[in-house]
């Protein structure tokens, strides 16, 4: 057994890379398809951009047979059908806009074992002709994609979803992988329930978007502003979010206006120009779509670099999913939203018609969106925090983490908060404790007695006004002090870390929330502040990244496919770091599978040793043919990071490096000619003062030897680490 385990184990790596390129698995993708290749209930729960796709394409194509693969809209099956084949897999779909002879051809395939993967929508499956056929072929296991579909607590519920059990269990006894980026505990039960797959393996991972950048803008001059934003990020895709049908239309206009190709989606435009609309973003012929939240769902097209709430969104569920559609290939993602209060004065009228339950449920989300916008916390904390995941520190990449609002210490008024969540019987909501403590009296203070309460009205004493104690409560509840009732949301509880804190206190700083009326009625945009994180020197040669993506560009118009089936940005980049000239060379750049490299790899081949030739390069090269595989994917790695600025010492704790031995691999990748920049880490570690002097001393020293160097400074307390990254900004600066 252990043989075969192991067995598999290597072949399964082996494939990764033979087929998609990619020399590691990603998270649990590697257990999870094991789970599946042996015949058990997999349930994958992951954000956007996780990989969820390769959980069970891989499994399915290593597998005999053919995996049916349950998927809602035939845009997003198209595509998926579109990369596999460019990687050389054999996968089709069924659905109603097959002709009778495509219909036959996909079905002949499957019966004969040629066919990998069906897709297929959930409508077609349940006709007769279809499930007839489907019993008579070899199926190796049923994907279920998007599977929050069968949830009527789910943002997306689809009625015909929740017939896919028995159709299943119709076809035969087939194990069931399900995938889906929406969490809430409720709606995981639901399937789970629907599914009959309660004794399933599930695979829940850190909801994290690392690579997303979150920032709100207050709404002054936004049409300005958006122009603005959009002409900084020129060339790149990136999809605007509008409340209404009408604002779509004007904003796509006003971008054309100001040259920014951009074109409208909504569900109001006819079928066909709505999904031409669609490719024609997919195809790069326009850099931006305007639309209202019906455009989303099933675009996976990975190189989006912005997602901007022009309107204040709904709800944080449909904010995260909808900013979750930027970045997928873990490169730049930006996400911003315009806020004022009047959209959310807008949202709360139109929730004024609904039936009670569902009214308050729109107003309670709302209410959530707004205190997200206005707290002065660390953004991803805030939202991983809404759903159920705790987080210890500050992401140090948002807005209110880059550029913070007003800070104060606090310390009886936290104690004073948690005794009032423990007086009230844990039974109550932040509005509620606000009002207790600020003795705001209304009809559930009274009957609750709550006025009777040692706590009540103590809260005056430190500030008068419940905003103040909403702010406090929220944000000790970021810090984990409460927590919510998963059951009943809104409900506050005092967590073990709160008790331990009433016993014991210490100060805690908080942040003010953000005003952004008063800076709309200033007509104040601040844009000064603007600190939106730029790639800053990218480590790759830009212009070779340019004639590739224009290559990119004229094969994909060729074969009337989308440029990211072709290669996507992280492999572009990648060959503009390596230069790869070789075909095996070419094979190592991740994301490019051997099928790639025959199917795509020679013109690009061509132009990268044309490019090569002509600018007589060779440092870079000199890192492929120096170093082994591993090392130089580490480098790569190690670069893209400073790119992103993530800082060092997470950096080498992702690689398992010690910070020497990082510091020397950036020393290498410096001294082989790429201009690395540390600005954002230096500045962390030594001040401004003491930079300029190691600079001066580099500049006129005689040797770049940091030993030289270490005796220069003697006496200044100089560690030889510090010395080093100034060497390395030193070198990247003046030589690189
Ligand atoms: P999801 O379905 O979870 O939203 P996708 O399946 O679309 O995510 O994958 C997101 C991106 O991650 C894609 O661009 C895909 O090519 C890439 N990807 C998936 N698995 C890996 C891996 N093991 N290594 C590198 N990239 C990967
Ligand atoms: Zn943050």
């Amino acid at each position: 057994m252990m043989q075969v385990d192991q067995f598999i184990q290597v072949t399964l790596k082996e494939r990764l890379k033979e087929i998609f390129g990619y020399s590691q698995f990603r998270g649990d993708q590697e257990a999870i398809i094991h789970n599946i290749l042996a015949g058990q209930n997999t349930f994958v729960i992951m954000p956007t951009g996780a990989g969820k796709s390769l959980c069970y394409q891989l499994p399915a194509i290593v597998s005999g047979g053919t995996a049916i693969v349950i998927s809602p809209l035939i845009a997003l099956m198209k595509n998926q059908v579109d990369q596999l084949n460019a990687f050389g897999i054999n996968a089709q779909f069924l659905n109603s806009t097959l002709s009778k002879a495509e219909m036959t051809k996909v079905k002949k395939d499957t019966l004969n074992g040629n066919l990998k993967l069906l897709y297929i929508a959930p409508e077609s499956l349940t006709k007769e002709e279809n499930l007839d056929f489907l019993k008579k072929a070899n199926i190796s296991f049923v994907a279920i994609d998007e599977a929050h579909c069968i949830s009527e607590w789910g943002h997306d519920f689809r009625p015909e979803y929740r017939k896919i059990r028995g159709i299943v269990d119709n076809i035969g006894n087939l194990p069931v992988i399900a995938l889906t980026a929406t969490a809430t505990p409720k709606v995981q039960l639901d399937i789970q329930k629907n599914l009959q797959m309660e004794d399933a393996h599930i695979y829940k991972t850190s909801f994290n978007r690392k690579n997303l950048y979150y920032e709100i803008k207050p709404k002054v001059d936004a049409k300005k502003a958006l122009i603005k934003y959009i002409k900084n990020n020129k060339g790149k895709s990136g999809i605007v979010y509008c409340l209404s049908r009408k604002t779509v239309e004007d904003i796509a206009e006003l971008l054309n206006v100001n040259d920014v190709k951009a074109l409208p989606y909504h569900a109001g435009l006819d079928p066909l120009t709505r999904m031409n609309n669609q490719d024609a973003f997919l195809n790069e012929e326009v850099d931006v779509v305007c639309a209202t939240i019906a455009f989303g769902m099933g675009i996976d097209k990975p190189d989006v670099r912005f997602v901007i709430h022009y309107d204040a969104p709904k709800s944080l569920e449909g904010y995260y999913q909808e900013t979750g559609r930027s970045g997928r290939d873990g490169l730049e993602g930006n996400c911003v939203m315009f806020y004022s209060h009047d959209d959310i004065v807008k949202l709360e009228k139109f929730n004024k018609d609904k039936p009670v339950t569902e009214r308050d449920n729109a107003r309670h989300l709302l209410g959530e969106m707004v205190s997200y916008a206005n707290l002065g916390s660390c953004r991803r904390r805030q939202l991983l925090g809404y759903f159920g995941e705790y987080v210890d520190k500050d992401c140090g990449f948002c807005d209110n983490c880059l550029k913070p609002t007003h800070k104060f210490k606090v310390q009886d008024e936290v104690v004073l908060a948690l005794q009032t969540v423990l007086q009230t019987d844990q039974r109550f909501d932040v509005n509620h404790l606000s009002h207790v403590l600020t003795a705001t009296d209304n009809q559930y203070i009274t009957s609750y007695e709550h006025n009777r309460l040692a706590v009540y009205g103590k809260g005056k004493e430190f500030n008068e006004s419940p905003e103040h104690w909403c702010s406090l409560i929220r944000q000790v509840t970021i810090l984990g002090l409460l927590e919510k009732d998963v059951d009943n949301y809104g409900v506050l509880r005092v967590s073990q870390k709160g008790m331990n804190y009433i016993e014991d206190p210490y100060p805690i700083t908080l942040a003010t929330d953000h005003n952004y009326d008063q800076q709309i009625a200033d007509g104040k945009a601040d844009d000064d502040k603007d600190v939106q994180p730029s790639n800053g020197g990218n480590a790759y040669d830009e212009e070779l990244l340019g004639l590739l993506k224009a290559l990119r560009k004229k094969v994909a118009k060729e074969k009337g496919l989308p440029p990211y089936v072709i290669f996507q940005d992280p492999s572009l980049e990648e060959m503009a770091t390596t230069y790869p000239v070789t075909r095996e060379e070419m094979a190592q750049i991740n994301g490019v599978g051997m099928g790639k490299v025959q199917k795509f790899g020679r013109q690009f081949i061509d132009l990268i040793t044309k490019y090569v030739d002509d600018n007589e390069i060779e440092t870079a090269k000199d890192v492929v043919v120096k170093s082994t595989v591993n090392k130089s994917k580490i480098k790569i790695f190690i670069i893209q990071q400073i790119d992103r600025k993530v800082d060092l010492d997470e950096i080498a704790e992702a690689k398992d490096l010690t910070m020497e031995d990082l510091v020397e691999e950036i020393e290498h990748i410096c001294y082989s000619g790429t201009r690395l920049t540390l600005d954002y880490y230096i500045d962390q570690i030594i001040d401004e003062e003491r930079q300029e002097e190691i600079f001066d001393y580099f500049m006129v020293a005689e040797t770049d030897n940091i030993a030289v160097a270490m005796k220069q400074f003697t006496g200044d307390d100089f560690t030889e680490q510090e010395l080093r990254l100034m060497r390395i900004k030193f070198l990247s600066e003046v030589a690189n």
